[in-house]
């Protein structure tokens, strides 16, 4: 059985070791990042999406449509207004509102290929919409798991911060100062108890006999290798 002033140590130990824990587990909480590449990646194929690029297109076709027509109406009230009279300016007015006419039956080939292309294209589009709302709604749920993940670990670890003053205070200054030191230097972690009487349950060094028997004595003893202050539980257990 455990000197009280030991056993004490070990009731502030547990409590460290919970909040080393709470610690881990907080920094390991995932936000999602999986499926936040996985939106990432469908996001950019849907803007990539021969859907986008076809309705691009068709925009641009027809910009490019009602400028043609502008010009050639321009052009027609012109030639037409009687203003123009020198035969080699109407020549070349006439072959400019030929041109703008053969371009425009080509930009109306290309509207009319688009739209044959653009409902299979759209329905590309909407399975990679289909798959990306999945993913945005797991991904929102994930993070409202998180989120309570994150909260519960708070409290708990307010709880554990509000019981150590008075645990470390139960302890002797010596002693408290010695295992504070051991924790400095070693993960957080100041204490280990002999498992089955014989090893370090921090390290699994199997302990001498000798560093048993002070234990049992109730000398405060530690693992000569991972140096902890070791603790053989009895009768409190
Ligand atoms: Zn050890």
């Amino acid at each position: 059985m455990p000197s009280d002033e030991l056993w004490k140590l070990w009731k502030l130990h547990q409590v460290d070791q919970a909040l080393l824990e709470i610690r881990k587990r907080a920094a390991a909480l995932d936000p999602g990042k999986q499926l936040h590449a996985e939106i990432k990646t469908l996001e950019k194929g849907l803007d990539e999406s021969e859907a986008r690029k076809l309705a691009a297109e068709q925009k641009d076709l027809e910009l490019q449509q009602k400028g043609a027509e502008e010009r050639a109406a321009k052009l027609e009230k012109e030639l037409y207004g009687g203003k123009v009279v020198n035969p080699r300016e109407v020549e070349t007015m006439q072959k400019e509102i030929d041109s703008l006419k053969r371009q425009r039956s080509q930009i109306e080939e290309r509207i009319l290929e688009i739209w044959e292309a653009l409902p299979p294209a759209k329905e590309q589009a909407a399975k990679i919409e289909v798959a990306l709302e999945k993913r945005k709604k797991l991904l929102a749920e994930h993070q409202k798991q998180v989120m309570q993940d994150k909260s519960q670990l708070e409290r708990d670890y307010k709880e554990y911060s509000e019981k150590r003053p008075q645990l470390a205070k139960a302890v002797g200054p010596a002693l408290l100062s010695r295992y504070e030191a051991i924790r400095a230097n070693h993960g957080g972690i100041g204490m280990a108890e002999i498992v089955k009487e014989r090893s370090c349950g921090g390290c699994g060094t199997l302990l001498p006999e000798r560093v048993i028997q002070q234990a049992k004595d109730n000398k405060v003893v530690t693992c000569e290798a991972c140096h902890r202050i070791l603790i053989l539980h009895g009768a409190h257990e």
